[in-house]
Protein backbone atom coordinates (compact mmCIF):
# COMPACT_ATOMS: atom_id res chain seq x y z
CA UNK A 1 0.00 0.00 0.00
CA UNK A 2 1.35 3.52 -0.81
CA UNK A 3 -0.34 5.54 1.24
CA UNK A 4 1.63 8.11 1.78
CA UNK A 5 2.92 8.31 -1.99
CA UNK A 6 -0.50 9.01 -3.94
CA UNK A 7 -2.88 10.17 -1.60
CA UNK A 8 -0.95 12.42 0.46
CA UNK A 9 1.17 14.10 -2.38
CA UNK A 10 0.69 17.27 -1.09
CA UNK A 11 3.67 18.98 0.91
CA UNK A 12 0.88 19.80 4.02
CA UNK A 13 0.35 16.01 4.67
CA UNK A 14 4.32 16.00 5.34
CA UNK A 15 4.04 15.26 9.13
CA UNK A 16 0.67 13.39 8.78
CA UNK A 17 0.78 9.69 9.48
CA UNK A 18 -2.40 7.97 7.69
CA UNK A 19 -3.72 4.66 8.93
CA UNK A 20 -4.86 3.47 5.93
CA UNK A 21 -8.05 1.46 7.86
CA UNK A 22 -10.06 4.69 7.58
CA UNK A 23 -13.91 4.62 8.54
CA UNK A 24 -17.00 4.65 6.25
CA UNK A 25 -19.80 6.79 7.07
CA UNK A 26 -22.62 5.50 4.97
CA UNK A 27 -25.00 4.07 7.75
CA UNK A 28 -23.39 7.44 9.96
CA UNK A 29 -26.24 10.30 10.56
CA UNK A 30 -28.32 7.83 7.60
CA UNK A 31 -31.55 6.86 9.47
CA UNK A 32 -33.58 6.12 5.88
CA UNK A 33 -30.49 3.99 4.99
CA UNK A 34 -29.67 2.17 8.66
CA UNK A 35 -31.07 2.49 11.58
CA UNK A 36 -28.37 3.82 13.85
CA UNK A 37 -29.21 6.73 15.99
CA UNK A 38 -26.95 10.13 15.99
CA UNK A 39 -25.90 8.35 19.22
CA UNK A 40 -24.59 5.31 18.40
CA UNK A 41 -22.83 7.03 15.19
CA UNK A 42 -20.99 9.31 17.25
CA UNK A 43 -20.12 6.88 19.86
CA UNK A 44 -18.53 4.42 16.89
CA UNK A 45 -16.76 8.12 15.46
CA UNK A 46 -15.34 8.57 19.04
CA UNK A 47 -14.05 4.65 19.26
CA UNK A 48 -12.46 5.19 15.77
CA UNK A 49 -10.55 8.75 16.81
CA UNK A 50 -9.19 6.57 20.68
CA UNK A 51 -8.17 3.91 17.72
CA UNK A 52 -6.08 5.81 15.68
CA UNK A 53 -8.37 6.26 12.89
CA UNK A 54 -7.37 9.38 11.23
CA UNK A 55 -9.35 8.89 7.53
CA UNK A 56 -13.25 9.49 7.66
CA UNK A 57 -15.67 9.00 4.47
CA UNK A 58 -18.69 10.75 4.01
CA UNK A 59 -21.31 12.58 1.37
CA UNK A 60 -23.56 14.46 1.28
CA UNK A 61 -25.90 11.91 -0.10
CA UNK A 62 -25.46 10.22 3.55
CA UNK A 63 -28.40 11.01 5.10
CA UNK A 64 -28.40 14.18 3.15
CA UNK A 65 -26.07 16.10 4.42
CA UNK A 66 -26.34 14.39 7.92
CA UNK A 67 -23.54 11.93 8.32
CA UNK A 68 -21.16 15.18 7.61
CA UNK A 69 -23.07 17.11 10.43
CA UNK A 70 -22.50 14.18 12.99
CA UNK A 71 -18.93 13.52 11.61
CA UNK A 72 -18.19 17.62 12.02
CA UNK A 73 -19.66 17.45 15.17
CA UNK A 74 -17.49 14.83 16.98
CA UNK A 75 -14.26 16.08 15.94
CA UNK A 76 -15.50 19.46 16.79
CA UNK A 77 -16.19 17.98 20.05
CA UNK A 78 -12.87 16.21 20.60
CA UNK A 79 -10.96 18.89 19.11
CA UNK A 80 -9.64 16.20 16.22
CA UNK A 81 -10.17 18.00 13.53
CA UNK A 82 -6.33 18.69 12.43
CA UNK A 83 -5.50 15.49 13.45
CA UNK A 84 -7.60 13.43 10.58
CA UNK A 85 -8.35 13.85 7.03
CA UNK A 86 -12.29 14.18 5.74
CA UNK A 87 -13.15 13.25 2.49
CA UNK A 88 -16.63 13.94 1.30
CA UNK A 89 -18.55 13.97 -1.57
CA UNK A 90 -21.27 16.06 -3.54
CA UNK A 91 -23.51 16.10 -6.55
CA UNK A 92 -27.05 15.34 -5.84
CA UNK A 93 -29.47 17.71 -5.39
CA UNK A 94 -33.03 17.78 -3.88
CA UNK A 95 -36.11 18.73 -5.78
CA UNK A 96 -39.10 18.18 -3.95
CA UNK A 97 -38.90 14.22 -3.66
CA UNK A 98 -36.51 13.92 -6.69
CA UNK A 99 -32.73 13.50 -6.23
CA UNK A 100 -30.89 14.89 -9.24
CA UNK A 101 -27.35 14.11 -10.61
CA UNK A 102 -25.59 17.39 -10.90
CA UNK A 103 -21.97 17.62 -12.15
CA UNK A 104 -22.56 21.75 -12.89
CA UNK A 105 -19.32 23.78 -11.76
CA UNK A 106 -21.35 26.15 -9.82
CA UNK A 107 -23.46 23.71 -8.37
CA UNK A 108 -20.45 21.65 -7.28
CA UNK A 109 -18.84 25.09 -5.74
CA UNK A 110 -21.84 25.95 -4.13
CA UNK A 111 -21.95 22.11 -2.34
CA UNK A 112 -18.69 22.15 -0.91
CA UNK A 113 -19.29 25.20 0.99
CA UNK A 114 -22.41 23.65 2.30
CA UNK A 115 -20.15 20.70 3.35
CA UNK A 116 -17.66 23.12 5.04
CA UNK A 117 -20.61 24.27 7.10
CA UNK A 118 -21.75 21.00 7.63
CA UNK A 119 -18.56 19.44 8.52
CA UNK A 120 -16.99 22.49 10.75
CA UNK A 121 -14.05 23.11 8.77
CA UNK A 122 -12.62 25.54 6.72
CA UNK A 123 -11.23 22.80 4.30
CA UNK A 124 -11.91 19.92 3.05
CA UNK A 125 -8.88 16.71 2.56
CA UNK A 126 -10.78 14.92 -0.14
CA UNK A 127 -13.76 16.21 -2.42
CA UNK A 128 -15.34 13.80 -4.68
CA UNK A 129 -18.19 14.68 -7.68
CA UNK A 130 -20.14 11.58 -6.03
CA UNK A 131 -21.42 10.39 -9.54
CA UNK A 132 -21.12 11.85 -12.94
CA UNK A 133 -24.34 13.14 -14.42
CA UNK A 134 -24.80 12.77 -18.82
CA UNK A 135 -24.46 16.41 -19.50
CA UNK A 136 -21.33 18.37 -17.88
CA UNK A 137 -18.18 17.98 -19.37
CA UNK A 138 -16.41 16.37 -16.13
CA UNK A 139 -13.33 18.59 -16.93
CA UNK A 140 -15.59 21.78 -15.94
CA UNK A 141 -16.67 20.09 -12.91
CA UNK A 142 -12.81 19.12 -11.90
CA UNK A 143 -11.67 22.43 -13.11
CA UNK A 144 -14.59 24.58 -10.71
CA UNK A 145 -12.71 22.08 -7.61
CA UNK A 146 -9.29 22.82 -9.13
CA UNK A 147 -9.99 26.53 -8.61
CA UNK A 148 -11.37 25.91 -4.77
CA UNK A 149 -7.94 23.98 -4.31
CA UNK A 150 -5.83 27.01 -5.25
CA UNK A 151 -7.81 28.83 -2.70
CA UNK A 152 -6.94 26.15 -0.03
CA UNK A 153 -10.64 25.11 0.51
CA UNK A 154 -10.40 21.59 -0.92
CA UNK A 155 -7.05 19.52 -0.70
CA UNK A 156 -7.35 16.94 -3.50
CA UNK A 157 -10.14 16.37 -6.21
CA UNK A 158 -11.53 12.90 -7.04
CA UNK A 159 -14.31 11.19 -8.28
CA UNK A 160 -16.46 8.12 -8.13
CA UNK A 161 -18.46 5.76 -9.82
CA UNK A 162 -17.06 7.71 -12.98
CA UNK A 163 -16.13 5.20 -15.85
CA UNK A 164 -12.66 5.22 -17.35
CA UNK A 165 -14.00 7.38 -20.32
CA UNK A 166 -15.11 9.89 -18.17
CA UNK A 167 -12.10 9.86 -16.05
CA UNK A 168 -9.94 10.18 -18.54
CA UNK A 169 -12.42 13.64 -19.45
CA UNK A 170 -12.33 14.49 -15.77
CA UNK A 171 -8.33 14.34 -15.96
CA UNK A 172 -8.29 16.02 -19.07
CA UNK A 173 -6.22 18.93 -17.36
CA UNK A 174 -4.28 16.53 -15.13
CA UNK A 175 -6.23 17.77 -12.30
CA UNK A 176 -7.13 14.67 -10.69
CA UNK A 177 -5.72 13.27 -7.13
CA UNK A 178 -8.03 10.04 -6.27
CA UNK A 179 -10.81 7.43 -7.47
CA UNK A 180 -13.26 6.35 -5.09
CA UNK A 181 -14.76 3.33 -6.82
CA UNK A 182 -16.78 -0.27 -5.98
CA UNK A 183 -13.70 -2.92 -5.76
CA UNK A 184 -13.66 -6.12 -3.31
CA UNK A 185 -12.81 -9.60 -3.29
CA UNK A 186 -15.59 -10.27 -5.43
CA UNK A 187 -15.70 -7.51 -7.71
CA UNK A 188 -12.22 -7.37 -9.35
CA UNK A 189 -12.94 -6.19 -13.00
CA UNK A 190 -11.24 -2.34 -12.36
CA UNK A 191 -7.90 -4.21 -12.26
CA UNK A 192 -8.04 -5.06 -16.02
CA UNK A 193 -7.82 -1.51 -17.25
CA UNK A 194 -9.12 0.68 -14.97
CA UNK A 195 -6.48 0.42 -12.26
CA UNK A 196 -3.60 0.79 -14.63
CA UNK A 197 -5.01 4.01 -16.40
CA UNK A 198 -4.74 5.27 -12.42
CA UNK A 199 -1.13 3.67 -11.65
CA UNK A 200 0.20 5.34 -14.72
CA UNK A 201 -0.93 9.04 -13.76
CA UNK A 202 -0.15 9.11 -9.87
CA UNK A 203 -3.88 8.81 -9.30
CA UNK A 204 -4.58 7.31 -6.00
CA UNK A 205 -7.14 4.70 -5.68
CA UNK A 206 -9.46 4.09 -2.38
CA UNK A 207 -12.00 1.18 -2.85
CA UNK A 208 -15.64 1.08 -1.38
CA UNK A 209 -17.43 -2.30 -0.35
CA UNK A 210 -14.42 -3.84 0.56
CA UNK A 211 -16.24 -5.78 2.69
CA UNK A 212 -19.05 -6.41 -0.41
CA UNK A 213 -21.45 -5.09 2.03
CA UNK A 214 -20.96 -7.97 5.15
CA UNK A 215 -20.85 -10.57 2.99
CA UNK A 216 -16.65 -10.72 3.09
CA UNK A 217 -17.31 -10.63 6.94
CA UNK A 218 -17.89 -14.39 6.91
CA UNK A 219 -21.15 -13.90 8.83
CA UNK A 220 -23.38 -15.38 5.42
CA UNK A 221 -24.43 -18.81 5.43
CA UNK A 222 -26.59 -20.42 2.53
CA UNK A 223 -29.64 -20.25 5.57
CA UNK A 224 -28.73 -16.57 6.40
CA UNK A 225 -31.69 -14.31 5.17
CA UNK A 226 -30.33 -11.84 2.99
CA UNK A 227 -31.37 -8.18 3.40
CA UNK A 228 -33.87 -6.59 1.29
CA UNK A 229 -31.34 -3.60 -0.13
CA UNK A 230 -28.97 -6.63 -1.22
CA UNK A 231 -31.68 -8.54 -3.04
CA UNK A 232 -30.64 -7.39 -6.55
CA UNK A 233 -26.85 -7.67 -5.81
CA UNK A 234 -25.90 -10.92 -7.77
CA UNK A 235 -23.01 -11.28 -5.23
CA UNK A 236 -26.16 -12.31 -2.66
CA UNK A 237 -28.19 -13.91 -5.38
CA UNK A 238 -26.59 -15.59 -8.85
CA UNK A 239 -23.09 -15.81 -6.93
CA UNK A 240 -24.20 -16.54 -3.98
CA UNK A 241 -23.38 -19.95 -3.16
CA UNK A 242 -20.16 -19.93 -5.20
CA UNK A 243 -18.96 -17.04 -2.91
CA UNK A 244 -20.00 -18.72 -0.11
CA UNK A 245 -17.83 -21.60 -1.26
CA UNK A 246 -14.79 -19.09 -1.93
CA UNK A 247 -15.49 -17.81 1.73
CA UNK A 248 -15.18 -21.09 3.51
CA UNK A 249 -12.14 -21.51 2.11
CA UNK A 250 -11.01 -18.22 3.43
CA UNK A 251 -12.52 -19.30 7.02
CA UNK A 252 -9.88 -22.02 7.12
CA UNK A 253 -7.11 -19.64 6.36
CA UNK A 254 -8.62 -17.48 9.04
CA UNK A 255 -8.78 -20.11 11.63
CA UNK A 256 -4.89 -20.78 11.03
CA UNK A 257 -3.62 -17.27 11.45
CA UNK A 258 -6.44 -17.10 14.59
CA UNK A 259 -8.30 -14.54 13.27
CA UNK A 260 -11.49 -13.14 11.27
CA UNK A 261 -12.43 -13.62 7.63
CA UNK A 262 -12.96 -9.55 7.66
CA UNK A 263 -9.35 -9.34 9.04
CA UNK A 264 -8.14 -11.49 6.71
CA UNK A 265 -9.82 -10.00 3.90
CA UNK A 266 -9.12 -6.31 4.95
CA UNK A 267 -4.91 -7.44 5.38
CA UNK A 268 -5.19 -8.96 2.21
CA UNK A 269 -6.03 -4.57 0.60
CA UNK A 270 -3.43 -3.30 2.75
CA UNK A 271 -1.07 -5.69 0.86
CA UNK A 272 -1.84 -5.10 -2.32
CA UNK A 273 -0.40 -1.91 -3.77
CA UNK A 274 -2.54 0.08 -5.93
CA UNK A 275 -5.15 0.44 -3.00
CA UNK A 276 -4.39 4.11 -1.09
CA UNK A 277 -6.47 3.19 2.12
CA UNK A 278 -9.66 1.22 3.08
CA UNK A 279 -12.53 2.82 4.34
CA UNK A 280 -15.08 -0.40 5.64
CA UNK A 281 -18.36 0.80 6.95
CA UNK A 282 -19.67 0.17 10.04
CA UNK A 283 -22.76 -0.12 11.87
CA UNK A 284 -21.56 -0.76 15.57
CA UNK A 285 -18.45 0.10 17.85
CA UNK A 286 -17.52 -3.62 18.23
CA UNK A 287 -17.15 -3.85 14.05
CA UNK A 288 -14.82 -0.91 14.10
CA UNK A 289 -12.72 -2.49 17.02
CA UNK A 290 -13.04 -5.30 14.95
CA UNK A 291 -11.85 -4.53 11.52
CA UNK A 292 -9.11 -1.66 13.11
CA UNK A 293 -7.13 -5.35 14.10
CA UNK A 294 -6.64 -5.93 10.56
CA UNK A 295 -3.51 -4.26 11.15
CA UNK A 296 -2.38 -6.81 13.32
CA UNK A 297 -2.75 -9.72 10.65
CA UNK A 298 0.33 -10.07 8.09
CA UNK A 299 0.25 -11.89 5.34
CA UNK A 300 3.25 -14.40 3.87
CA UNK A 301 3.54 -13.59 0.20
CA UNK A 302 1.92 -17.68 -0.30
CA UNK A 303 -0.95 -16.46 1.82
CA UNK A 304 -1.60 -13.53 -0.78
CA UNK A 305 -1.49 -15.18 -4.05
CA UNK A 306 -3.40 -17.79 -2.01
CA UNK A 307 -5.95 -15.38 -1.48
CA UNK A 308 -5.09 -13.79 -4.31
CA UNK A 309 -5.67 -16.56 -6.60
CA UNK A 310 -8.77 -18.12 -4.89
CA UNK A 311 -11.09 -14.89 -5.91
CA UNK A 312 -9.62 -14.45 -9.85
P1 LIG B 1 -18.56 -2.43 3.27
O1 LIG B 1 -17.46 -1.69 3.93
O2 LIG B 1 -18.23 -3.43 2.24
O3 LIG B 1 -19.43 -3.22 4.38
C1 LIG B 1 -19.73 -2.59 5.57
C2 LIG B 1 -20.80 -3.40 6.28
O4 LIG B 1 -20.31 -4.71 6.61
C3 LIG B 1 -21.16 -2.77 7.63
O5 LIG B 1 -22.10 -1.76 7.47
C4 LIG B 1 -21.70 -3.98 8.38
O6 LIG B 1 -23.01 -4.22 7.88
C5 LIG B 1 -20.75 -5.08 7.92
N1 LIG B 1 -19.52 -5.16 8.76
C6 LIG B 1 -18.47 -4.30 8.78
N2 LIG B 1 -17.53 -4.70 9.63
C7 LIG B 1 -17.98 -5.86 10.18
C8 LIG B 1 -17.47 -6.75 11.13
N3 LIG B 1 -16.28 -6.55 11.69
N4 LIG B 1 -18.20 -7.83 11.47
C9 LIG B 1 -19.40 -8.07 10.90
N5 LIG B 1 -19.97 -7.25 9.99
C10 LIG B 1 -19.25 -6.14 9.63
O7 LIG B 1 -19.67 -1.46 2.64
P2 LIG B 1 -20.00 0.07 2.82
O8 LIG B 1 -19.94 0.51 4.24
O9 LIG B 1 -21.22 0.33 2.07
O10 LIG B 1 -18.80 0.77 2.05
C11 LIG B 1 -17.68 1.33 2.73
C12 LIG B 1 -17.69 2.82 2.63
O11 LIG B 1 -17.47 3.20 1.26
C13 LIG B 1 -19.03 3.48 2.99
O12 LIG B 1 -19.22 3.58 4.37
C14 LIG B 1 -18.92 4.79 2.28
O13 LIG B 1 -18.13 5.69 3.05
C15 LIG B 1 -18.17 4.41 1.00
N6 LIG B 1 -19.08 4.15 -0.15
C16 LIG B 1 -18.98 4.98 -1.23
C17 LIG B 1 -19.78 4.80 -2.33
C18 LIG B 1 -19.67 5.72 -3.49
O14 LIG B 1 -20.59 5.77 -4.33
N7 LIG B 1 -18.58 6.46 -3.60
C19 LIG B 1 -20.72 3.74 -2.36
C20 LIG B 1 -20.78 2.89 -1.25
C21 LIG B 1 -19.95 3.10 -0.17
P3 LIG B 1 -24.04 -5.23 8.56
O15 LIG B 1 -23.78 -5.24 10.03
O16 LIG B 1 -25.37 -4.71 8.15
O17 LIG B 1 -23.74 -6.58 7.92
Amino acid sequence: MESEGMILSSNIYNDFHLNPIGMGTNAVGNPSNNPISDEESQHMIVKALELGVNFFDTAYFYGFGHSEEVLGEVLKKTNARHKVLIATKGAHRREGTDIIVDNDPKFLEEEVYKSLKRLQTDYIDIYYIHFPDDKTPKYESVGALHRLREKGIIREIGVSNFTLEQTEEANKDGHLDVVQDEYNLLSREKEEKFIPYLRKRDIGFIPYYPLASGLLTGKYTKDTEIPEKRRKNPNFTTKYLENLRKIETLKQLAREKECQVYQLVLAWYLETDFIDAIIPGAKNVNQIIENQKAKEVTLTRNEFEEINALFR
